[in-house]
C-alpha cells in the first residue's frame, strides 16, 4: 500500500523527469570532454597498436632478417613474406606484404620480431579508397617506418624495461 502511494506521488510530481533534467543540467555546465578532432587528439599510449611499419637501422639497413616469425605467429594470416640471399650472404625479404583488411591488430607480429623490425605505430587515421589500398607492401611499410622512426624509437625506449 505504502509503495503504491509513493509510486503515485512520484508519478504526479514527475519525479523521474526532474531527476533526468537535473542530470542533464549537471552535464550542461560541467567541463566538456568532446574534442575537436582532427585538430585536437586524445592522449595515446606508447603501446598503441595502429598502422604497421618496417624499421631500418640508423645506417639505413633494413632491420628485417626474413626469419618469418611474424608470418608464422600471425593469427589472421595477414603477412606474406618471400626472401632471398643477398650477394653478401645475408638474407633479406624480397616481398613483405600485410593485408590490413585481415589484420586484427593483436600485436603478435611485433612481439615476435627478434630485431624490432615490424612494429605497430600510433597511426590510426589511414584509409583506402580502392580495393587493394589496404594491402601494404614492403616499400609502403618501410616508408611509414622512415617517416615515423623518431616516434617509434621513443615509444620503444619507453617500453624497454617491460620487454
Ligand atoms: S597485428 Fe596481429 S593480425 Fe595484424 S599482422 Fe600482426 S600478428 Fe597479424
Ligand atoms: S619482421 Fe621481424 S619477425 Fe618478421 S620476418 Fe622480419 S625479422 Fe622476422
Amino acid at each position: 500500500m505504502l509503495n503504491a502511494i509513493k509510486s503515485t506521488l512520484g508519478s504526479l510530481m514527475l519525479w523521474e523527469m526532474l531527476k533526468g533534467m537535473a542530470l542533464t543540467g549537471r552535464y550542461f555546465f560541467a567541463k566538456k570532454i568532446t574534442i575537436q578532432y582532427p585538430e585536437e587528439r586524445t592522449p595515446q599510449s606508447n603501446r598503441f597498436r595502429g598502422l604497421h611499419a618496417l624499421r631500418r637501422y640508423p645506417n639505413g639497413e633494413e632491420r628485417c632478417i626474413a626469419c618469418k616469425l611474424c608470418e608464422a605467429v600471425c593469427p589472421a594470416m595477414a603477412i606474406t613474406i618471400e626472401s632471398d640471399q643477398r650477394d653478401d650472404g645475408t638474407r633479406r625479404t624480397t616481398r613483405y606484404d600485410i593485408d590490413l583488411t585481415k589484420c586484427i591488430f593483436c600485436g603478435f607480429c611485433e612481439e615476435s620480431c627478434p630485431v624490432d623490425s615490424i612494429v605497430e605505430t600510433r597511426i590510426f587515421d589511414y584509409h583506402g579508397e580502392q580495393r587493394g589500398d589496404l594491402l601494404y607492401t614492403k616499400e609502403m611499410l618501410l616508408e611509414v617506418g622512415d617517416k615515423y622512426e623518431a616516434q617509434i624509437a621513443q615509444d620503444r625506449a619507453q617500453d624497454k624495461v617491460y620487454r
